[in-house]
């Protein structure tokens, strides 16, 4: 079964829901195109009022949402409110800004006038990751749904009830049947929505091989795609770091969703000068995270998404191990019901190691001493990712610097990646390509058209 609910606080399987047949589908994406000739008329203001409104209801509703995150992936319950109103303020942001941004642009030519207009694309397939259940949803369908695309969206397996309850959510708040329409569909269906001629775009979020399966799709369609793919985001620690602050953004960097969000700190890399120290400090403040229930409010330390990707994860760690890395912590599984991992740490990972390059997508720490700031450059750097990271120093001149100089889509100073509904997020490399939030992400699937008037006679 594709779609299904288990708690993984305790492994029980809560519900379970058939695929669509490929009758249902085909009316799910005949709606869906019905409804894109009449949503593209439809005024900004007019859509606006519909994200309003399903803004408001999230945040009506915040601990009913959270809860449906909590119980199908685990995420603590306080992080998944935090999900749930961010999520709201992005639907709000862009039901308040798509307009200006997608306004006509006036060009400047030698001869004549012209100007930039945009317009939607038409019907957009989105796959989304189960690890922000709804963050991932309203990151598409705020900036789509207000250019006037429609959706057609595939969730992850494990998360059905959230997927459910975001349509739910947008057909409550007043959206035309076929705007915003969840798919519960397997691969292959997923191979056909892409061929579809009626689809013209396509965003994925999620793993690299989902990323090269479905991009290789697109591309053979010539679809245009946006893919937000996986990171191994680097945390440099400079030698004038504030430990006292940077040692909490630590913990957080990499433990916020159990550790499973794609630009979490995942390799720490310090400056000789103060690895001994940091590492101390930092080992003591994970060993210290209780792990509960994360519908506990006191709970510190949740449980993986799935018994699956435990199971992954801890032979990934195993993988490491065999190929010389140190296991400085934990590595095992809790012994809990629930599928919990123990806070671990590696150390002498090199780059021989499978491990110098994987992403560890839950509580995993890769920790590298280095010689100076240029080696933490550098080995930032060496990665088959590029999506965010993070540098630590008292001097923020110096942060810039070395900010400039690593290769990732975003950078962040004293803070680890921080999304906010006006920036833009996205990476380079393995990590994919395209961006979404901010104005970038309201511009990838709209066609920009040049007009030009100018009154000259034809060349004789
Ligand atoms: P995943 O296996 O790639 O799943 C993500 C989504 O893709 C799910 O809906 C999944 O559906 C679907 N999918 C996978 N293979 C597919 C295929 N061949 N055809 C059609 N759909 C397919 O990713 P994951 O391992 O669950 O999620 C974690 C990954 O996502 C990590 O690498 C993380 O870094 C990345 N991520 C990136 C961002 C970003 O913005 N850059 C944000 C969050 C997560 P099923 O569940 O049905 O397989």
């Amino acid at each position: 079964m594709t779609y299904q609910s288990v708690n993984p606080n305790d492994g029980k399987v809560m519900k379970s829901f058939e695929h669509l047949s490929n009758p249902q589908l085909e009316q799910s994406l005949a709606t869906a195109e019905a409804c894109f000739q009449t949503w593209k008329q439809t005024s900004y203001a007019d859509r606006a009022a519909i994200l309003n409104k399903a803004a408001a209801l999230m945040l009506a509703h915040v601990h009913d949402f959270a809860r449906l995150a909590t119980l199908e992936m685990g995420k603590r319950i306080n992080e998944a409110r935090g999900e749930v109103k961010f999520s709201a303020a992005i639907l709000a942001y862009y039901a308040q800004h798509a307009e200006t941004f997608l306004a006509p642009v006036k060009l400047n030519p030698k001869v004549g006038e012209a100007h930039m207009e945009s317009s939607p694309f038409g019907v957009l397939f989105c796959v989304e990751p189960w690890n922000f259940p709804f963050y991932q949803l309203a990151r598409v369908a705020g900036p789509q749904l207000m250019a006037g695309n429609v959706l057609v969206v595939k969730h992850a397996g494990c998360v059905p009830q959230c997927a459910i309850a975001f349509e739910k959510l947008l057909i409550d708040a007043g959206a035309p049947i076929g705007a915003y329409t969840n798919l519960l569909i397997s691969h292959e269906q997923s191979d056909r929505v892409v061929d579809d001629p009626r689809v013209k775009g396509v965003a994925l979020t999620g793993s690299v091989a989902a990323g090269r399966s479905i991009a290789a799709r697109a591309g053979q369609n010539l679809k245009k795609s946006s893919m937000e793919l996986g990171g191994s985001d680097a945390f440099i620690v400079l030698d004038d770091a504030d430990l006292d602050k940077t040692i909490p953004w630590a913990v957080w960097g990499r433990m916020y969703n159990a550790g499973q969000t794609c630009c979490a700190a995942k390799r720490f890399i310090v400056l000789e000068s103060i690895a001994d120290k940091f590492l101390e400090r930092f080992t003591l403040a994970l060993s210290a995270l209780k792990p509960g229930d994360p519908m506990d409010e006191k709970t510190t330390h949740g449980p993986l998404s799935t018994e699956a990707a435990l199971v992954q994860l801890i032979a990934q760690v195993d993988v490491a191990v065999t190929h010389g890395a140190t296991l400085l912590l934990g590595g095992k599984r809790i012994e809990r019901p629930g599928s919990f991992m123990q806070t671990t740490i590696l150390t002498d990972i090199e780059p021989d190691n499978p491990a110098f390059r994987d992403e560890f997508f839950g509580p995993v720490v890769s920790f590298f001493r280095v010689k100076d700031e240029d080696a933490a450059i550098a080995l930032a750097n060496d990665s088959d990712f590029g999506l965010g990271g993070s540098v630590w120093t008292k001097d923020l001149e110096r942060g810039r610097k070395v900010a400039s100089r690593v290769d990732t889509g975003m950078m962040f100073i004293n803070n680890i990646d921080w999304t906010d509904a006006e920036l833009p997020f996205g990476g380079i490399k393995d990590s994919g390509y395209g961006r979404e939030l901010g104005n970038m992400g309201i511009q990838e699937f709209v066609n920009k058209k040049l007009v030009r008037l100018a009154t000259l006679d034809a060349p004789a």
